[in-house]
């Protein structure tokens, strides 16, 4: 048998554990070899040193290294009004708090370095994609490529005007803009986001279709966040708010439920029939006392649920770690059943699923030959995490965002033992401090 000569590569990472998610399962002894950006080998140790010279070598050996977290839904530029308003209730939140503070700040800065500002906070806690809804598609662009994070862009639509656009073909018009001016960035997709049924009316939302069906775009929007807005809907058309947006054609293997949490059997029946996403909120959602989504059921009927933050400004952090615990604990207490969304469950929501609720997920989601390296390793070894029975239970349970150390999306390093390596983290600082002084 002929020795072969090694490949040389550009990365190869070794960690005491690899928890790639597809497959399930955790890999003990193994190495994962990057080129060019993609993963393109996850392989025991030693057949790592006879096939591959890498140009450069990390060693993680108190580590698990586990596919980049998907925040899927987020509104990322909000993380500069964390903690302006809380205890009180979505209508007040809104009416009171956040819309007079959009109505006199909103503008292409704010969005550029709230958008920033909540990247770096993501990256740092192990979140490599999100999906963003929010104003300014192209400052909220310009920010993702800055920090290198991947990003898929809500280009928003609303029935009312705001200092972004005035009307809902106002809106799809500047968000098609900014999707042209950016489409060819590899870490940025887009797609359509009218706000809610009940912020966007019949008419818009045939646009909004019409668009999703000639441009091949998802469509995503909050939908049953409260039990009011299901009522108000029920007495103005009779139907629930999926069942008409099912009627004017928008649901579909492309378009995400965002919260879900006032849903009776017939809407889940529908999300399910029509293939459609589900993003569970589960901090946001108990924070604002909306209720908890019936993720048991959505699972039970094969509907896909992927985890969302929702903006800083509603939870108060954007942390995919934290989200993970809730919707395994909330799922246990809501279900009367311990075993409910075990942890593999719900680290393959917090990545695999997102990327499928994106279609992305033959890019990302797990640590698979082909797809994107889009890789964050977790330190298991201090006190918080010993001893160590089993990582995929540390990571939802005993672990937290903290203890995340590196993070490389497309095989690019943007997080080095917690030091953001794009980001000029003094100067992102001192503007959000500027914009504090401002909010205020
Ligand atoms: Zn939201």
């Amino acid at each position: 048998m002929s020795e072969r000569v090694p490949s040389p590569v550009d990365l190869r990472i070794d960690a005491r554990w690899v928890i790639p998610v597809e497959p399930a399962g955790v890999l003990a002894g193994h190495t994962l070899i990057v080129d060019a950006g993609r993963i393109v080998a996850l392989v025991p140790a030693d057949e790592a040193d006879r096939r591959y010279a890498p140009r450069s070598r990390v060693a993680l050996p108190r580590h698990a290294l586990i596919p980049g977290l998907v925040n899927a839904h987020t509104h990322t530029a909000m993380a500069l009004l964390r903690g302006i308003a809380d205890d009180v209730s979505l209508r007040t939140w809104l009416e009171q708090h956040i819309w007079p503070r959009e109505g006199r700040f909103l503008a292409e800065d704010f969005v550029h370095d709230g958008t920033l500002l909540g990247a770096a906070e993501m990256l740092r806690g192990g979140t490599t994609c999100c999906n963003d809804m929010y104003f300014y598609t192209d400052a909220a662009a310009r920010a993702y490529e800055q920090a290198g994070m991947r990003a898929m862009l809500g280009m928003p639509v609303l029935d009312f005007p705001t200092s972004y656009a005035a009307d809902a073909e106002a809106y799809l018009q500047r968000g098609l803009e900014a999707r042209d001016a950016w489409k060819h960035s590899p870490r940025l997709s887009f797609a359509l986001a009218p706000h809610a049924p009940y912020t966007v009316g019949d008419a818009s939302w045939a646009r909004v279709v019409t668009y999703a069906r000639q441009l091949d775009l998802t469509i995503q929007t909050h939908i049953g966040e409260t039990q009011h807005e299901v009522d108000e809907a029920r007495a103005t058309t009779g139907e629930s708010p999926l069942a008409r947006l099912d009627r004017l054609g928008a649901t579909g293997p492309g378009f995400i439920a965002i919260h879900a949490v006032h849903v009776d059997p017939e809407d889940i029946e529908l999300l399910a029939a029509q293939g459609c996403h589900v993003v569970h909120c589960p901090a946001s959602n108990m924070k604002l006392a909306s209720g908890v989504a019936p993720v048991a059921s959505f699972l039970a009927r094969n509907v896909n649920v992927a985890l969302g933050t929702d903006g800083a400004a509603s939870n108060n952090r954007l942390d995919v770690f934290s989200e993970m615990r809730l919707a395994s604990l909330l799922a246990k207490v809501t279900t009367g059943d311990a075993s409910a969304l075990p942890a593999a469950r719900v680290l393959r929501m917090a990545t695999l699923g997102g990327a499928a609720a994106l279609g992305l997920d033959q890019q990302v989601g797990s640590l698979e030959t082909g797809k994107q390296a889009d890789v964050v390793a977790v330190r298991l070894a201090d006190v918080e995490t010993i001893p160590m029975y089993d990582p995929l239970s540390h990571l939802v349970h005993a672990a937290g965002r903290e203890l995340v150390t590196d993070v490389w999306v497309s095989g690019t390093r943007v997080l080095d033992d917690r030091r953001l390596v794009g980001i000029d983290v003094p100067a992102l600082a001192s503007r959000t401090q500027a914009w504090q002084q401002r909010l205020a």
